[in-house]
């Protein structure tokens, strides 16, 4: 079977269709009904030749994925659990907020950077998601939308380390904010990493200024490492070093992260620490009360630990926007309906939304 989605990002599709004895023009005519019309059947490709689209029935797919589970929040947010051809399982979100119509999508199966907070990383990483399997995860979302509605920004913010696999990343993100894919503004389309300053360098070479946003959650190496266990190695200097120069080439204000955890980096002395570490950069905090992982010690600030930490870094003058998660009981957030139905929690087929 021939993969067409991770055929259209690897630009592959024209000789596809020659080799299935097509003119070229009818690649164009593929993707648009893929990408654009949002068709996923051959038979309502009417404008290609009955006998065309019989033969793409035989030799080639659209979706490699199946749904595993598809709940809808009473907010709007829909969140599915798609199964990969080789049973390892992803999640990926469509958030409902006003005109924006955002999408949340993973980068590999698990993670291997070990935040100890996380759901996604806690059985490490299986496999990076090819390109198409990234793009499909758009398209898929794409399609819960009513034919007048667009998507309008994309965050790769849910399973995975996108920069730990950024070859494979980057042309699924192309087809996001290309003119002839889904034509969305590489500004409203945010990769949120760990920070792996080799991979960021990558970014500031490239052409297209995607969003960065930068998980930081601590305000020194000793406590970062605690957290983020892949800090070791890396140390926060080499990151915002690799995210400064990002800024410079891009003009791309940063955002970073931070999960406030109870206890562990919410008291007054790590908001005084991050606010010296951010003084005078162009840059937003946006701070994430933690999401209770069941199975996990951790919790979440109190609301006034929360305000006090805010205040603290406002009189410094940064720039604080507290982020609280949509379609929280739906676990749309990070690896948790996974890591539920891994443990059968979940029934997968025919359950109401909860
Ligand atoms: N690996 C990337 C992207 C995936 S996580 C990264 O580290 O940025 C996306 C964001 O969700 C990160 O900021 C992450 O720290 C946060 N996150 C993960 N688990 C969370 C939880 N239980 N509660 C709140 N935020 C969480």
């Amino acid at each position: 079977m021939i993969d067409l989605v991770e055929q259209i990002v690897r630009h592959q599709l024209e000789d596809t269709v020659k080799e299935l004895g097509q003119p070229k023009f009818r690649a164009k005519q593929l993707r648009e009904w893929i990408v654009q019309n949002r068709v996923d059947s051959f038979e309502e490709m009417t404008n290609l030749p009955k006998a065309f689209r019989e033969k793409l029935a035989e030799s080639c797919r659209i979706w490699t994925t199946t749904i595993a589970k598809h709940t809808t929040a009473d907010d709007g947010t829909e969140k599915l659990l798609v199964q990969l051809h080789d049973g390892g399982r992803i999640e990926c979100v469509l958030l409902r907020d006003g005109d924006r119509r955002t999408i949340c999508i993973s980068s590999q199966v698990g993670c291997a950077m070990g935040c100890v907070f996380c759901a996604s990383g806690l059985d490490g990483v299986e496999r990076n998601l090819t390109a198409g399997e990234i793009a499909e995860q758009m398209l898929r979302l794409q399609m819960l939308l009513p034919e007048e509605e667009r998507l309008s920004h994309i965050v790769v913010m849910g399973m995975g380390e996108p920069l730990a696999n950024i070859d494979r990343l980057l042309p699924a993100l192309n087809l996001a904010s290309s003119e002839d894919g889904l034509g969305i503004s590489a500004r409203r389309i945010t990769i949120s990493t760990v920070g792996l300053p080799p991979a960021i360098d990558k970014l500031s070479k490239l052409d297209t200024r995607y969003h960065l946003a930068v998980s930081l959650h601590a305000p020194n190496d000793e406590l970062r490492t605690q957290i983020v266990p892949v800090n070791k190695t890396i140390g926060i200097q080499k990151i915002l070093d690799a995210a400064d120069h990002y800024f410079e080439v891009s003009g791309r204000r940063l955002t970073f992260e931070y999960v406030l955890l109870s206890e562990l980096n919410d008291r007054p002395e790590h908001a005084q620490q991050l606010a010296k570490l951010l003084k005078g950069r162009p840059a937003l905090l946006n701070v994430i009360p933690y999401n209770p992982v069941p199975g996990l010690p951790y919790e979440t600030p109190t609301v006034q630990a929360q305000q006090r930490f805010r205040e603290i870094l406002e009189s410094h003058g940064i720039t604080v926007k507290f982020r609280h998660r949509k379609g929280d009981k739906i676990n749309a957030a990070c690896g948790q309906l996974r890591r539920l139905s891994k443990e059968n929690l979940v029934p997968l087929e025919g359950s109401a939304p909860t």
